[in-house]
């Protein structure tokens, strides 16, 4: 039945027009529909975004709010705390109905969870639906009622339990208010880096937005999928989707990314089952995360709490400058200050870098990255350094450290990604890329390098920093 008031929808990190249940559930009521964003205060629903993601942020909403203007309707920013912005907005519009897509992280669940109930005590009709998942994580549970702690059993149930539901069109058209509520200007909310503007190559290869995120899936599909299981391992190669920050912002939802990867009969099967397995990693890690509010605080392996981390500070600095000494881990984070991404590759070797060569604790990594990354998601960020660390659920074991150079030499033999983004090593040698190190002076002096002085010496010796890394990881097992 069509409601005589309109109806505000409420945008999170959902921003698109397209499987968007509660902006369908809104259009097909008839009602006028009131888009609303809420900057909510840093500690609570979306937050505290990253310096990276608030860029995203500010070109996603523009182009969410230009998408919303094509079919008729606009997009009222205000900021605040959610229950005084929704009780003004709907006193404005003359609404008592809000409608939004539900999220699952502990900052989202910690603020709607109470919202909802004060709004329903105010008299609000409050409908909140399935979100950014393909399954909610209330859906899959292990053969003894509880939680999935291993990817594989988590993997077989996603795939038993069928399909995902179809993903849902956009609506064509939205009927306006009679009156637009009041709204601030976003370009006034400081999102963007200034001094020094350290996103300037950002926009080399992102667009934020919803048809920034088809664009990308559709390449993706065209290009890039056939062949995806091995090509996806080699971090010079735009061997992947790309997708993770329009995931992250919701302007695609996993359900739109399945659902584009069926009847592709010309594609190998291998790379569509091992593509959908990274999206289920996805759903696994927020499976994780809604189970266990904490994952990014706390050490799933709680044997870690006795662990005796360095905390380096000077180590940790020159880690995050990509000053290491390393070629790989060097390149990986550079490549993230420049883009605002990392191979997944990369993330894994620069990750045990920080936690095993380094011993620094790896909440401070995570905490990097949530500031950098454009793709950051509490989910998949907390899970990931848990697993890198050994500390979470289903993670690689702790003695398992990889080695830099080997790892450089295995997936980016000719060192194309190194030289990408550590220009200062371009000239060198194919067979010392990984290892400037131990090259001959005279290679080094061919390359124009001056190890010291114009690329560093390596920060720790490896094979030192391992053995170190395993007496301390058997120290905790000893105390346990
Ligand atoms: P593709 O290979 O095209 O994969 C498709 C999608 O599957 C991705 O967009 C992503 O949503 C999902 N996915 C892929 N790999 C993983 C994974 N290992 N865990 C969870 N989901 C996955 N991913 C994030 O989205 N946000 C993060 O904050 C994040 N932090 C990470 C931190 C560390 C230390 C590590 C090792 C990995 C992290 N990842 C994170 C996972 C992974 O590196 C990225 O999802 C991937 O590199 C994104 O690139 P893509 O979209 O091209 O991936």
């Amino acid at each position: 039945m069509k409601s005589s008031s309109p109806i505000l929808v409420w945008f999170r990190k959902d921003l698109r027009l397209g499987d968007h249940h509660a902006l369908a559930a809104a259009a097909a009521d008839g009602a006028a529909v009131i888009p609303l964003y809420i900057r909510e205060p840093a500690d609570s629903g979306n937050g505290p975004l990253g310096d990276a993601q608030r860029w995203w942020l500010q070109y996603s909403l523009s182009a969410f709010r230009e998408s919303l203007q094509q079919i008729g309707s606009d997009l009222v920013f205000r900021s605040g705390d959610p229950l005084d912005v929704i009780a003004d907005v709907s006193r404005e519009a003359g609404s008592a109905t809000i409608f939004w897509n539900r999220r699952y992280d502990p900052n989202g669940t910690a603020t709607d969870a109470p919202l909802k109930k004060a709004l329903v005590d105010r008299g609000f009709t409050v409908n909140s639906f399935a979100g950014q998942l393909l399954h909610e994580p209330t859906r899959l549970f292990n053969k003894t009622g509880g939680p999935y702690r291993v990817f594989t059993p988590f993997w077989r149930a996603l795939e038993a339990s069928g399909e995902p539901p179809a993903p849902i069109d956009p609506p064509e058209r939205l009927v306006a208010p009679e009156r637009w509520p009041a709204s601030e200007d976003p370009d006034r909310w400081n999102l963007l880096p200034t001094q020094p503007n350290w996103a300037s190559r950002f926009t080399e290869i992102w667009t934020p937005g919803e048809v920034g995120a088809a664009d990308r899936l559709q390449t993706f599909i065209e290009d890039t999928l056939d062949g995806y299981k091995t090509a996806r391992d080699v971090p010079a190669d735009a061997g992947t989707s790309l997708l993770s920050p329009h995931l992250a912002f919701g302007e695609i939802s996993p359900t739109q990314i399945w659902h584009a990867t069926r009847g592709l009969t010309e594609t190998p099967v291998d790379d569509i089952v091992t593509f959908r397995k990274e999206l289920a990693w996805r759903e696994f890690s927020y499976n994780l995360l809604f189970h266990n509010p904490d994952l990014g605080r706390r050490n799933l392996d709680r044997r870690f709490d006795g662990f005796r981390w360095l905390d380096n500070d000077d180590h940790f600095e020159r880690w995050t400058m990509g000053h290491t000494g390393y070629p790989i881990v060097d390149a990986g984070m550079r490549q993230l200050w420049r883009h605002g991404y990392m191979h997944n590759r990369v993330r894994m070797i620069a990750a045990s870098f920080l936690i095993k060569d380094l011993l620094i604790d790896w909440r401070r990594g995570e905490a990097w990255f949530r500031d950098t990354l454009v793709d950051a998601d509490p989910a998949s960020n907390a899970a990931s350094w848990q697993w890198v660390a050994g500390s979470g659920a289903d993670a690689s074991p702790f003695f398992r450290i990889f080695n830099p150079v080997l790892q450089g030499e295995k997936f980016d033999p000719n060192g194309d990604y190194v030289k990408r983004f550590v220009p200062e090593l371009a000239d060198l040698d194919a067979r010392y890329i990984h290892r400037p190190f131990s090259a001959p002076q005279p290679a080094l002096a061919a390359a124009g390098i001056t190890l010291g002085v114009t690329y560093p010496a390596p920060v720790i010796d490896h094979a030192f920093a391992r053995d170190r890394a395993l007496a301390a990881f058997q120290e905790i097992r000893n105390a346990s």
